[in-house]
């Protein structure tokens, strides 16, 4: 199972000092008409605004 590496939104209730404590994250497109061909278009769907206190 792949890992994340690195996260650099740091808004992210999983986030730690960059990196994601989450078990899992679902990524999806972002794409206007859904054919993603960058990166810029795709969106981590497993994204909680908040901290961990
Ligand atoms: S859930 Fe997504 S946005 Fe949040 S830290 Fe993990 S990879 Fe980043």
């Amino acid at each position: 199972m792949s890992k994340v590496s690195k996260c650099m939104c740091e808004e992210c209730y999983y986030n730690d000092n960059f990196v994601c404590q989450a078990d899992y994250i679902e990524v999806r497109s972002s794409a206007d008409d859904y054919q993603v061909k960058s990166s810029q278009e795709t969106c981590c769907n497993t994204f909680k605004h908040g901290r961990k206190e």
